[in-house]
C-alpha cells in the first residue's frame, strides 16, 4: 500500500485539504475537505486550526504511518526554502515562520513543506495534469492576480530566494504614472491585466467618463467584471476593445518574453479570469505570437490547465513527498 500524503491549499478565501494515497501515479483523493479561512487570520490561529485539522483528516481516512508528508500551497511571497513567509497581503502577514510553527505543532509524525500556491498548482499540472509527458512547462494563471510557475528539465523552478517566475510583477510600463500594483510598485503586468485591478479600473472608468454595453450586461457599473467586458468586446463595444488593445499586448509580451527566456515545451493556461474571457485571451495570444522568439515557439504546445481546484492540493502533496 502506498504512503498517504496530505495536500493543503491555504488561499485568500478558502482552506482546502485532501488526503492522497496514490501519488505519484494518481490525483484521486481519499478525502477532500474545504472550509472558509474566516476573518481571524493571525499566524497562531491558523497554525492551531491546521494542527487540529490535519490529524483529524488522517484519522477519517483510517490510514496510519509515520513521517506523513504535508504540503501546503500558500498564497503569499516566501523567503528561502524552509517555509518562511516574507509577506502575504491575503493574510496580512509579514515575516512569519509558518513552516517551523506548524512542524512544531504537528510533531514528528508529519513532514511539513510550504510552497508558493502557484508553484504547487504548476507542479500538480506538470505531474498529473496538462503537463504529463513534458519535461519543461510554463504555466500561467490569470485570475484575481497573475501567477506563473515553471518546470525546467523536470525540476520546479523556485529560485535562490524561492520567488522565481513572478510573471505578474514583471514590469511592462516604466513611466512615473504607470498603474499601481498590489505589490506596491508601479507598472507590473498584473496592474493592467490581473482580474482585480482590471475590474477596478473598468468600474472607475465606466463610473466617470466611459460608457459600455458591459454595464447593461452586468446590470450596473458596480457589478461589472472581466466576463462582462469580454462579452461587450465580442459585440464590438468600443470601450472594451480599446481597453483590450491597451492591456492585452502587455500580457502577450510578458508571456512571449518568458517563453523566449525559458523555452518550455508546453505552455499551460488557466485561471478564473482567463476561463471566462475568450476575447481577451485571443488578443493576448495574438500579441504573444508576434513577440515570441521563433526558435522558442517551434514545437511549443499551448494547452489548458486540467486539474482546476485540485491542482494545488496534488502539487503540494507531491512536492512534500519528494516525488
Ligand atoms: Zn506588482
Amino acid at each position: 500500500m502506498s504512503q498517504v500524503a496530505i495536500g493543503i491549499d491555504l488561499g485568500g478565501t478558502n482552506l482546502r485539504a485532501a488526503v492522497f494515497a496514490g501519488l505519484p501515479d494518481s490525483a484521486d483523493a481519499l478525502l477532500v475537505h474545504r472550509e472558509s479561512v474566516g476573518n481571524d487570520r493571525s499566524p497562531a490561529v491558523i497554525v492551531e486550526r491546521l494542527g487540529v485539522l490535519i490529524p483529524e483528516l488522517l484519522q477519517r481516512t483510517e490510514r496510519g504511518g509515520l513521517r506523513i508528508p504535508v504540503g501546503i500551497g500558500f498564497a503569499g511571497m516566501l523567503r528561502g526554502h524552509h517555509g518562511y513567509v516574507a509577506n502575504s497581503p491575503n493574510f496580512g502577514w509579514h515575516d512569519v515562520a509558518l513552516g517551523s510553527m506548524l512542524q512544531a505543532r504537528l510533531g514528528e509524525r508529519y513532514d511539513v513543506g510550504i510552497y508558493n500556491d502557484v508553484n504547487a498548482i504548476t507542479y500538480g499540472e506538470f505531474k498529473l495534469g496538462a503537463g504529463i509527458g513534458a519535461s519543461d512547462i510554463l504555466a500561467i494563471f490569470v485570475g484575481t492576480g497573475i501567477g506563473a510557475g515553471a518546470v525546467c528539465d523536470n525540476v520546479l523552478l523556485q529560485g535562490a530566494n524561492n520567488t522565481a517566475t513572478e510573471l505578474g510583477h514583471t514590469k511592462v510600463v516604466i513611466e512615473a504614472d504607470a498603474r499601481l500594483c498590489s505589490c506596491g510598485l508601479r507598472g507590473c503586468v498584473e496592474a493592467y491585466v490581473g482580474g482585480k485591478l482590471l475590474q477596478e479600473r473598468a468600474r472607475k472608468d465606466l463610473d466617470t467618463w466611459a460608457s459600455s454595453t458591459a454595464v447593461d450586461l452586468a446590470g450596473g457599473v458596480q457589478n461589472v467584471h472581466p466576463g462582462h467586458l469580454d462579452a461587450a468586446a465580442a459585440q464590438g463595444d468600443d470601450y472594451a476593445l480599446e481597453l483590450y488593445s491597451e492591456v492585452s499586448p502587455m500580457l502577450g509580451l510578458a508571456i512571449a518574453n518568458a517563453v523566449t527566456l525559458l523555452n518550455p515545451g508546453r505552455l499551460v493556461l488557466g485561471g478564473g479570469v482567463f476561463s471566462r474571457t475568450p476575447v481577451l485571451r485571443d488578443h493576448v495570444l495574438a500579441a504573444f505570437e508576434a513577440a515570441v522568439n521563433p526558435p522558442a515557439r517551434e514545437g511549443l504546445q499551448i494547452v489548458e490547465a486540467e486539474l482546476r481546484d485540485t491542482g494545488g492540493l496534488v502539487g503540494a502533496a507531491l512536492l512534500a513527498s519528494g516525488h
